[in-house]
């Protein structure tokens, strides 16, 4: 399979790892669209959150704490953040392996465009 985020989590192209486990891996977004863009990946495929099962509610709920981790360790939890999942064309999704952004260092504005 030709999954480029497949591809950070064997270490087959470079990425900059902020956190690793057996679960996850996250690191940061190649484009950053905040002065903290950071990705959380499960190291299992998914191509899109359409994929997830019953079984999956423990790994998503994961992801949350190993954002709360992250950013309690990183010191922005404070001034807060946000949780992105983009899935399908309307949802702006252009990486088919499923993955939350962390976004934090300005103000964020509502609506999302
Ligand atoms: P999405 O549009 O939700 O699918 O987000 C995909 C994200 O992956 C974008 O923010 C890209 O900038 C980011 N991205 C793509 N390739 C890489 C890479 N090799 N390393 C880090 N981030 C990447």
């Amino acid at each position: 399979m030709n999954c480029i985020f497949c591809k950070i989590v064997k270490g087959e192209i470079p990425s900059s790892k902020i956190y690793e486990d057996d679960i996850v891996v996250a690191f940061n977004d190649i484009a950053p669209q905040a002065p903290i863009h950071i990705l959380i990946i499960p190291k299992k495929h998914y191509s899109t959150i359409l994929e997830l099962e019953e079984d999956d509610k423990e790994l998503i709920g994961y992801i949350f704490l190993v954002a709360n981790k992250i950013a309690k360790d990183l010191d922005f939890h404070e001034r807060g953040f946000r949780i992105v999942v983009n899935c399908n064309r309307d949802g702006g999704q252009t990486v088919f392996h499923v993955h939350f952004h962390l976004l934090a260092g300005r103000a964020m504005r509502w609506p999302p465009g």
